[in-house]
């Protein structure tokens, strides 16, 4: 393109006197020699009024003095430059209002005069925005601080609340069921670091059979449900909440929070409280099962009281004392029976409610024996024997009152159910007494064998025989009470015989 000639004066100056900016030149000493009009319109000079006059007129006083000495330097090195050097610039209105100005210097020499041309530009505007900005930087900065502070407060806050989390664990897992945060009370009561979790997979604490249903569990987690579930984990029991923490996306989840109590306490109250309402189920079955066992088996024996009573009246007026003999004899017999029957529901529901405790003292088995013996003689009668055969230890740490019911109440079934001797063996160790009732009598129907240890439980041969069916019942109670064994073997019109086993703690 071929540049456009003008009249080359006149373009210049129509750029001098159009330019926005400042235009002013000045020869080496100092004195103002053109001003383009923006120069008048920055100052509020006329033209006039600055030919001529020495430049510091456009300088505040305090710059007056140093500027006639960087003047007199520029004029030996000329150069062309921005002036100030980093420093703010000031200049001076005619008005006396200082404002902030941008200054280029460039130099020249015309017709052998050295010329130095200033380009002005009041720069309030930029200077104020600049100030605005630097404002309202501060102030950003200030709120950012005020929220960094408020961030950290809170992060203290909800990690002191995390670190006490009463009786339990809050953390957060990942993707791949690491951990990423963990705290609360049992994590600091176990000296366990949150730190040492961190990275560690959270089914490391999990036994291999609960494993996979508690990953289970997570995944559902992962899919956006909220899932509770009871777990084990180092004998303890634990309930479980847990909810996704933070979306990848609208339905994938990244981290999910669990929020774990330990509810070992509360479960172990559960279920004593559980076996202490069974207990009270049980008792009060007994005490209703009493009452109607004492219905019908008191209504015998009290109505053959009461006609032996009659009947000793009468023989009483006739004077046959042969006759009252035998009913006074009837009368003992019965409230005997009577008196047993209360007493072994008395026992069954002493051992109910755990009010009996072993008593363990060093018993002659023999003497023991002997005693029970003597007790049951009356239904042995005197046509048979009870055969005794020792081994073994006499003298053994055992609980004698225990002893003597189980023995008492075994042996007499014997007799009871039998007619023909019975077989004694007893055996004795530093560690077990074992002894055997043998009988050769009607036997235990096989039906009946399952249930013999039940309460009130007869088996129906032997119906005809007088009995509550809480005798084995006792003995039963009494040797689980000692961590004995008892055992039987049966035959229906064969015979019976009882195994005992106790061990004997030193
Ligand atoms: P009690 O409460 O007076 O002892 P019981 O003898 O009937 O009455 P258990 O001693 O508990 O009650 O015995 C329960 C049942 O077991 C008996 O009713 C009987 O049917 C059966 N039984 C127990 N011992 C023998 C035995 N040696 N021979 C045959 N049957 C027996
Ligand atoms: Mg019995």
């Amino acid at each position: 393109m071929e540049e456009k000639k003008f009249g080359h004066i006149d373009v210049y100056k129509l750029i001098f006197e159009s330019s926005t900016e400042g235009i002013l030149v000045c020869n080496k000493e100092g004195e103002i020699k053109m001003v383009n009009e923006s120069i008048t319109r920055i100052f509020g000079y006329e033209k006039e009024e600055l030919i001529d006059n020495k430049i510091e007129i456009l300088l505040p006083n305090e710059y007056k003095k140093s500027h006639v000495r960087n003047r007199d330097g520029y004029a030996k090195r000329p150069e062309r430059k921005q002036m100030g050097a980093g420093r703010d610039l000031f200049g001076l209105k005619k008005n006396g209002d200082k404002f902030p100005i941008e200054i280029s210097l460039n130099h020249m020499t015309i017709e052998g005069e050295f010329f130095v041309m200033a380009l002005l530009t009041d720069i309030t505007t930029r200077k104020n925005q600049e100030i605005a900005i630097h404002d309202l930087n501060a102030e950003l900065e200030l709120k950012v601080d005020e929220r960094t502070k408020k961030l950290k407060e809170n992060q203290v806050l909800f990690s002191l609340i995390a670190k006490n989390f009463p009786n339990g664990i809050i953390c957060v897992l990942n993707k791949e069921l690491k951990f990423t945060f963990a705290e609360g009370e049992e994590l600091t009561k176990s000296g366990i670091k949150s730190k040492f979790l961190l990275e560690k997979s959270y089914l490391d604490s999990f036994n291999k059979e609960n494993r996979k249903e508690v990953e289970e569990k997570l995944a559902k987690a992962f899919r956006g449900e909220v899932v509770s579930f009871e777990i084990n984990k180092r004998s303890s029991v634990y309930q479980a909440h847990v909810v996704p923490l933070i979306y990848e996306t609208d339905s994938e989840v990244s981290q999910i929070l669990i929020v774990e109590n330990n509810v070992t306490k509360i479960k172990s109250i559960e279920e004593k409280m559980k076996q202490s309402l069974q207990k009270e189920k049980e008792l009060s079955e007994l005490k209703s099962q009493f009452v109607s066992m004492a219905s019908h088996e008191f209504r015998t024996p009290l109505s053959t009281i009461l006609s032996s009573i009659s009947l000793i009246e009468k023989y009483d007026q006739l004077g046959n004392d042969e006759k009252k003999k035998s009913h006074f004899e009837k009368v003992k017999k019965n409230i005997r029976n009577l008196t047993s029957m209360l007493n072994d529901t008395l026992t069954i529901s002493r051992i109910e409610e755990k009010m009996i405790e072993v008593n363990l003292e060093v018993v002659n088995i023999h003497k023991l024996l002997a005693e029970v013996i003597a007790e049951t003689d009356g239904l042995k009668g005197e046509n048979r024997d009870i055969i005794i055969n020792f081994a073994g230890e006499e003298n053994l740490k055992l609980d004698q009152k225990i002893m003597k019911v189980v023995l008492a109440n075994v042996l007499s079934n014997a007799l009871k159910y039998s007619d023909k001797d019975v077989v004694v063996e007893v055996a004795g160790t530093k560690e077990e007494l074992a002894i055997s009732v043998a009988d050769k009598g009607i036997g235990i129907p096989e039906v009946a064998q399952a249930k013999l240890f039940d309460r009130f439980y007869r088996a129906e041969n032997a119906a005809n025989i007088q009995g509550t069916g809480l005798g084995l019942n006792i003995v039963k109670s009494y040797i689980s009470l000692l961590e004995g064994e008892l055992t039987f073997k049966s035959r229906e019109n064969v015979g019976t015989t009882i195994f005992i086993k106790i061990p004997i703690t030193n």
